[in-house]
Parts: structure tokens; sequence; C-alpha cells
């Protein structure tokens, strides 16, 4: 049995604005699932319904089994870490962690344990006694997360939990967070906008556009196989390359054609039909010389130097989505590429991803 399903989960606003729009999916106990879509998508929606701070206008929640729509929150067995944490400002460390566990009177001995507990396992332990005004923003964000644990909750919510740190930080959090629930053995559903916290925590993601589920799996499967030209779009960075084309059979062959160039596709496919090569910026290696007929030819506009790898951007002429780029994991130390010289893009075709122009979807 899941330890979390959503079955058809809709929610309709009082302004008629559907933000989601019947999704499903579930949550194996232990794992981390990771809403993920840009401002709007309703990711957070979705989770307030799972907390019960959103009612659900259509569809089921179910934890361990049991149907909680009509639950309140409180019943739910889960805890949110917001955005903003929400601690109390006059209340110590120690005293916002314990919160929880006062307010379902526990003993003042048993608080003090699990406060102890919590605190250890996100070493603040020498912070118990601060005001949250004296702590920075991380560790503001590690006693929100603690007033969570000590209620040993069922499904630990997180929505946006690090997006008000800065860059270094969100990602020692990220692995921190991620370590965190594999000690918990938690089942956690976090919400964020950034595709990188997606990939790097989530078991599963659940790409969500438009109020509606674009892909649930794994983020490696989900980068290799993007189902839809937004998924392939949204995660990745720089993003997939699309070539627009339509494709021509002749002497029995498949060809991607666009304008001038054309590639041949390992697979047969209806001709005429209007298609979208994708291609992963690592999949492309830049040459100063061609050998093969299906590299693109392109004038370099941009270099990017990102330390360990580098990103090249050229005008080819081609009908793309925005110009085209090229990853390279290593440093080009050894060739040096000048800004408005021709270079040539080479690509296998056993590498590219083929969308349906009209529906967006993935071909093969
Ligand atoms: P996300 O978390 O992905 O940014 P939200 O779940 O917050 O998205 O919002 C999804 C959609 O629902 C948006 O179009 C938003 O404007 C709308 N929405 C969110 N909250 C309300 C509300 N209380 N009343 C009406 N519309 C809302």
């Amino acid at each position: 049995m899941p330890h979390l399903e959503l079955r058809s989960l809709e929610k309709r606003y009082a302004n008629n604005s559907d933000a989601v729009k019947g999704i499903s999916f579930t949550a194996e106990e232990g794992e981390f699932i990771v809403l993920v879509g840009p401002s709007g998508c309703g990711k957070s929606t979705t989770l307030r319904m799972i907390a019960g701070l959103e009612e659900a206008t259509g569809g089921d929640i179910f934890i361990k089994g049991k149907r909680v729509n009509d639950v309140a929150p409180k019943d739910r067995d889960v805890a949110m870490v917001f955005q903003n944490y929400a601690l109390y400002p006059h209340l110590s460390v120690a005293e916002n962690i314990g919160f929880p566990l006062e307010i379902r009177k526990t003993s003042k001995e048993i608080i003090k344990q699990e406060v102890a507990k919590a605190a250890e396992l996100l070493s603040i332990s020498h912070l118990l006694g601060r005001k949250p005004k004296e702590l920075s923003g991380g560790e503001r964000q590690r006693v929100a997360v603690g007033r969570a644990i000590v209620r040993k909750p069922q499904i630990f919510l997180f929505d946006e939990p690090l997006s008000n740190l800065d860059a270094a930080l969100r990602t020692e959090m990220r692995a921190e967070l991620k370590r965190l629930q594999r000690q918990l053995g938690a089942t956690m559903v976090y919400v964020t906008h950034d595709q990188t916290e997606a990939m790097t925590m989530g078991d599963k993601i659940v790409v969500l556009n438009n109020g509606s589920i674009e892909q649930f799996g794994t983020p490696q499967d989900t980068y290799a196989h993007p189902r839809s030209l937004f998924v392939a779009r949204f995660l990745g960075s720089p993003p997939m390359n699309m070539l627009n084309g339509t494709i021509t059979t002749r002497d029995g062959i498949c060809y991607f054609v666009s304008g001038e160039y054309k590639l041949p596709l390992n697979h047969n496919l209806p001709n005429g039909k209007k298609v979208i090569v994708g291609i992963r910026p690592e999949h492309f290696s830049i040459s100063h010389s061609s050998n093969s007929p299906s590299d693109i030819l392109g004038t370099l506009t941009l270099v990017e130097r990102l330390g360990s790898s580098m990103n090249f951007y050229i005008d080819s002429g081609l009908s793309t989505d925005g110009k085209l780029s090229a990853s390279s994991p290593q440093p080009q130390d050894s060739i040096s590429y000048q800004i408005g010289e021709d270079v040539f893009f080479h690509l296998n075709v056993s590498d590219v991803h083929l969308f349906d122009a009209d529906s967006g979807l993935r071909m093969i």
C-alpha cells in the first residue's frame, strides 16, 4: 500500500481558476517526492491539500490507505515546513522546536529529550537557548525542520524551504535535508520551482504544468526520456536544443529536414510529419572541422566558462527555439574558439529526441 496516494485530485478556487486539474501519483514509505514546475502550476495548492489547509474540490487523498479528505489538518499526521519558517520570535530555539509537543501536552521530560534528539540530528544543539533573531537563515531553516521532526509525522511536507537562502547555503541544505530524510526513513513531499533541486533531491519527481502532471518518474528517467516538449525544456541547463522540421522519406530512409539541413534517422516516421528534434547540449561536440554531413554549421556567439566545463552558443540559421548550445565537460584550453568564427556542432543520431510538433509529445 502506498504511504500517500493522490487520486484525480482537483482544486477549483472560488474565482473559477482550476489550479489543480485531476492529478494522481503515489509515494511509497521512505520516498522523497518532489513536485516541480514553474510558478503558478499548482505545486503549493497540491501540497496544501495534502496538509488539509485547502479543501480538494475533487478526487481523493489517501494516507496509509485511509481517505483523509475530511480529516482535520491536525489529525492527518503530516508536518509542513514553510518557505518563511514561521518561527515564534519570542520563543527560544528549544521552545520553538518543542512547541508542537507542548500543544499535545507531552511531558516536559519527553519534550526535552525529543528536542535534544532533533537538535543533534540537525547539528544545532549549541543554539537551543537562542532566539530566532539571533540565528542565520540556514539555522532558522534547521529549527523549522526540527519542529517538524519532533512531531514524528507520517509525512513531511516542504514548501520551497530553501528559497530564502543564498546559493551556497542552498546547496549545503539540499544535501543535509536529503541525508536527514534517509536517516529518518521519512516520506517527504517537497515543492520547488528549481529543477536542480528537484533533480538532486527527488527519488521521484512530479513535473507539473498548468495544474496537470506532465511526467512522474525518477529524475534520471525523466531527464533521459522526457515525455513532452515541456518536460524536455524544463529539465536541464542550458535547456535542450530544439530544431523545427519535417520528416522526409527518400529511398526507404527517413530524414529529419530543416531548410538545407538533413539528418538521417534510425526510425520510420510518416512522410511530411512536422516534428521537433531535441538535442541535449552535452550531446553536441564542438569542432573546427566537419566529419559528418549531419554536423551543424554556425557562428559562435557566446562562450561561457564555468571552471570545470564550458558552454558554446551558435547562430546556425536553422529554425530553432533560441540559440543552439553545446556543453563540454572539459575546459577546452588546448583549442581556442573565437567569438564570430564558424564552428561545427557534431551529434550522434542515437542521442536525438523526437517530438510531434502538433501535440508536443515524444514520438520515440
Ligand atoms: P505554485 O505553487 O506552483 O506557484 P499555486 O498552487 O500557488 O502555484 O497556484 C496555482 C494557481 O492557483 C495559480 O494560477 C494561482 O494564481 C491560483 N491560486 C492560488 N491560490 C489561490 C487562491 N487562494 N484563490 C484563487 N486562486 C488561487
